[in-house]
This record gives structure tokens, sequence and C-alpha cells, in this order.
């Protein structure tokens, strides 16, 4: 028995389940084997790992993860495919280590077990904050790696001064250090989706950057500063501490010049305002 799924099982699993896939649910699935073992092989997967997935659609990548010996906790929202996966799973790879949970993964923030990585191709539209979400609420979670559009994973990996460094570089930096590990093409979708991926791995930081309300600080600064990423400090924050002047004595007590702008501050920046700012500028 062949254990992956390719492109006429994709089909034929899809139209057993009638599925139609949606984009509001970023429901691309992968149809080549060979990019599954390239996810996996990227993710470090080892045997006898717990690795979470998120998103596992028709089960694709999570074949991929079971047949590289991990134990698998996948979150699947569409009741449709949470339900289908076991049984997939359980012909093409009987007895592998697979745990389902049908719920919206921005709403799960504890697991049974502790999971060591994250593999995913995960939802286009909510890539982002579901991957800060799972870093917030799992620290057991120490690396892994996610294919994402190709813009927001040059954001994720973005060092600063880089044209397209933001919200995201920043905040992703908290938790870990990332780096683009490959493109990936169009074509090893189903249906065909009319962006460019990549994949991004990411090694949890071993230092804890700062407590929970230095976190909630530095990303209310972060928000602020890339809404209006042209302006200079001072005025994008001054919402912030109340004016401009306020914001420069924050700034400058955090060590940052008032007149820079976000795009120049590494996350170690954001935190030191946020942290010896607040009670100079607030
Ligand atoms: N892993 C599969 C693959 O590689 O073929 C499917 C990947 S597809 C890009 C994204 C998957 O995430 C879909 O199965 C979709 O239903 C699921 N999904 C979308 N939003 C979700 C959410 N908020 N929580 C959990 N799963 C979600």
């Amino acid at each position: 028995m062949m254990a992956m799924l390719g492109p006429a099982e994709i089909r034929d699993l899809a139209e057993l389940l009638g599925v139609t896939p949606t984009k509001k649910l970023g429901q691309n699935f992968v149809i080549d084997a060979n990019t599954v073992r390239r996810i996996v092989k990227a993710g470090g997967v080892r045997a006898g790992e717990h690795v979470v997935e998120i998103g596992p659609g028709l089960g694709s990548l999570t074949l991929g993860l079971l047949e590289a010996g991990a134990s698998v906790t996948a979150v699947e929202i569409d009741g449709r495919l949470a339900e289908q996966l076991p049984k997939t799973v359980e012909l093409m790879q009987p007895g592998a280590a697979l745990t389902v949970v049908h719920e919206d993964a921005l709403r799960v923030d504890a697991l049974d077990g502790d999971p060591v990585r994250l593999v995913a191709n995960l939802p286009y539209n909510v890539s982002v904050p579901v991957l800060l979400h799972f870093l917030e609420h799992f620290p057991s979670l120490q690396s892994g790696v996610v294919m994402v559009q190709a813009e927001v994973g040059h954001r994720l990996a973005a060092a600063p001064g880089s044209k397209v460094y933001g919200s995201p570089s920043v905040k992703a930096a908290w938790y870990g250090d990332w780096r683009l590990a490959g493109n990936v093409s169009r074509q090893v979708f189903w249906p065909v989706p009319n962006v460019d991926s990549v994949l991004v791995a990411f090694e949890r930081r071993t230092d804890q950057l700062g407590t929970e309300d230095e976190r909630l600080a530095t990303f209310a600064l972060v928000d602020a500063a890339f809404q209006q990423r042209r302006k200079m400090l001072r005025q994008s924050l001054s919402s912030v501490f109340g004016d401009s002047a306020r914001a420069s004595t924050a700034l400058e007590a955090g060590g940052v010049p008032p007149t820079e702008r976000g795009e120049q501050l590494t996350v170690h920046d954001f935190l030191r305002v946020a942290r010896d700012g607040w009670s100079e500028g607030a």
C-alpha cells in the first residue's frame, strides 16, 4: 500500500467527501509526495517526536510526518476533513500515532502532550496570527517549518532595515530565529494558488526575552510603529505615549533616537523602549 497521497488520491478523496476547496479556508492541498518529504526534512522531524500540524486538510503532510515516525496532533477547522483524516491514515498507515482536533487553530490553547515541533502548510489568510498564537501558547515548541505565501515568508524572516521588515518580523523575532528554507512551486498544489509559496523554518530562542506584560507592551509599540511606518517614531508612537514629546522621552530612555523609523529597530530595541520608556514617557 502506498503511504502518501498523490494527485489522483487527493481528487478522489475530495470527491468522496464532496469537498470543493474553499479560498476562505486557504484550502490548497499538496499533491506531490516529494514536496511533502522536503517539508518533513526541512522541519528536522525525528521518529518518536510529538509534532503539531495546523490544517492537515486531506492528509498529505500528515502522512509524511507519520511516515517519518512522528506522533502527530493535527488541528483542522473543517469538520468533513477532520472526520475523514483518521480513516485515511488508518487505510494508508495503519496504527500510526495520530490525534485529530476539530477546532479553529486560533482557539486552541492546550493539547494532550507537549508538541516539540510545528510543521504545517498554513492556511494563507491566517498564517501569521496562527503562528504567533501557537508560539505563545505552546512553549514546548522548539522549532518547526511552515509553508506560507512568499510575501509572508519574506516578512517573517526579514532583518531590520529591509523593505519588507514589519510587524510580523518583529513579533516573530520575539520568539525565535527565522530563516527562509526554500521556494515551492505552485504546481504542487490542487487547486493551483495564484500566489507563490516558501518554506520558513524557525528555532525558538533559548532565553525568554521578557515578561508577558513586557511582550504586550512591546507588541503595542510595534503595531503603532508600523501603522505609520514612514513616520519618525516620535510621531508614530505619539498616540501610545500621549504626545510626541512624551514619545521622544520614552524612546530616549530606551536608547533609541526619536527621529528613527520603526523599520530600523530590532525586537530588543522595541523591548527596551517598552521596558524603560513606558514609565518615563507615559
Ligand atoms: N496540510 C494540507 C496539505 O498540505 O495538503 C492542507 C493545507 S491547506 C493550505 C490549509 C488547511 O488549513 C485546510 O485544510 C483548511 O481547512 C485548514 N484551516 C483553515 N483555517 C484554519 C483554522 N483557523 N484552524 C485550523 N485549520 C484551518
